[in-house]
Formats: structure tokens, sequence, C-alpha cells
């Protein structure tokens, strides 16, 4: 019996975005995060799946980027396809983003490496299987509260937090920037690697040059954020020191010099951007 996901055979994971929902799916339903303007349906139509489904040919492979930090993936690729980030940490460790899948050995895995004391996500298309990974290890999900009305999936694991930042520990802080979600947030590790490290989810996309960032409303359908949201975006980030950015996809790393990077980007957007 599967003990780690409750109703496995229940078809409630939308194919396309990979968020799952608190009760089962037909193909007449929609989902709402795959209808709103930042996402779409794909090819097929509206496609929901089981976790049975999922877990047949599917596993989750871990990429160790820096002794204390590992990137996750859903293999073969199901959904959007970001990464989720496990962080070691004397005072426990964190994972952000989530990813929507999970098995008994990558349980297993994170608990030899001490369990997690929290999950922190970066906004409502990684929500993704955040409340079973929550139950799972028996930790909170810190969601921004802007963001509340796109959790699909309710929990008493779910602590919504409200404001500017929030401090976590070792130095750790989730920082409120807004852009491509309201509540959009990113991580950022002070002490990671020489010079810290922001872990920025597709708030703060890394470009294909990896010398560069973009900020979006909507990458797959290509609308921009006004200007207005970038300022507020570099004015949340702008004195927070780091040498390197993660994003949320496989390769989308800046290792050096990623503020000097985040900088050069918000200047050559505002200079063609309009009010
Ligand atoms: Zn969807
Ligand atoms: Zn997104």
């Amino acid at each position: 019996m599967n003990t780690l996901v409750k109703n496995p055979d229940r078809k409630d994971i939308c194919a396309t975005c990979g968020t799952r929902y608190a009760s089962p799916k037909t193909t007449a339903d929609g989902c709402p995060v795959c209808l709103d303007d930042r996402q779409y349906t794909g090819d097929n139509g509206q496609v929901w799946q089981s976790y049975n489904e999922l877990a047949k040919n599917r596993s989750i492979r871990f990429t160790q980027l820096q002794t204390n930090l590992y990137a996750l993936q859903v293999v073969p690729n199901f959904a959007i396809g970001q990464q989720a980030f496990l962080v070691l940490l004397a005072g426990g460790n964190v994972l952000w983003d989530c990813i929507p899948f999970l098995d008994a050995p990558t349980v297993a895995f994170i608990r030899s490496l001490g369990g997690l004391r929290a999950i922190a996500i970066s906004h409502p298309h990684y929500y993704s299987l955040m409340v079973e990974w929550a139950e799972a290890f028996g930790c909170p999900v810190y969601v921004h509260a802007q963001d509340r009305q796109w959790v699909m999936h309710s929990s008493p694991q779910l602590q919504y937090w409200e404001g500017e930042s929030k401090t976590l520990w070792d130095g750790m802080q989730l920082i409120h920037t807004g852009g491509h979600f309201p509540g959009s947030a990113v991580l950022h590790l002070p002490y990671h690697g020489n010079k810290g490290s922001l872990l920025t989810g597709d708030t703060i996309y890394v470009a294909r040059d990896r010398k560069h960032v973009s900020f979006m409303y909507s990458y797959p359908n290509l609308i921009p954020l006004p200007k207005d949201a970038i300022e507020q975006i570099f004015e949340q980030v702008k004195d927070l020191a780091y040498e390197t950015i993660y994003g949320a996809f496989e390769g989308q790393v800046i290792a050096t010099d990623a503020q000097k990077a985040v900088k050069k980007s918000v200047c050559r957007y505002l200079s063609v951007l309009k009010a």
C-alpha cells in the first residue's frame, strides 16, 4: 500500500502544470492554473492523471550542485519540468520549490540527510505536490499569502506568510518580490558558497546566456511585466549580497557576479521600457 500519497488512483494531477487538486477531476474540468493567461492548456486538451499513472515510470533525480545543495527533478520529465532544490543547513534542511512527484527512495534519501525542516515555494506554478511532500516530512510549507487563491489543496501544513520578507534560520530569508505572481518570492542564502546564493524560481529568470536575467508576467505566452513591477523586484533584492543565482530549470545558473548580472539586466530593461 502506498502510504506516501493518499488516493493514488484518483485522477487529480494536471498533466500540463503538475498541480494536484483535492478532488477527482474529469476531462470536463478545466485547471484554473492552466486557464490563467500565464499558463496554457496542453495540445491534447485538459488531461488529468493519477499519482499511480505517473509513478509507473517516474523517479526523482538528485544532482549535487554544491556540498550542501542538490537539484531535484522528475524523470522522465513531467508537466512544467522545474527543479526543486534541497539545501542542507546546520539548523535544518529546506526544500525550495516543489516537484509534481514523490516516491519512497526520495523520502529515504532526504531522511538520510536529516529530513526537511520546511518547504518554501516561489509561486503557484510550483505548488505541485507540496502537501504530499509536507505530510511525508511532517514539515510546514511557506506560501506567500498574496497567492492564497491559487492553493488547490488546503492543508494544516500550509503556513501563509505576509509582508516583504520572512526570516528562517541560519540567516536564510524569503524575500517577497511580486512580479510574475503577486506573491512571488525568492530565497536568499547569505552564507552559501563563498558569498551567498539566491534561489529564484522563475521570479528572476536566468537567461540562456547565463549572464542576464528576465522578469515576465508569463514565460510560455511571452507577456512582459510593466516597468514598475521590475523596479519593485529590483528594489527588494538590490541590497542582498550574493554571488550565484540558481533558476528553476536545469542549467539555469549564474555562477559568479550574479548580483551584477541582475543590475545590468534591470538597466537594460528600463532603458527600453516606458512606464
Ligand atoms: Zn494545470
Ligand atoms: Zn511560473
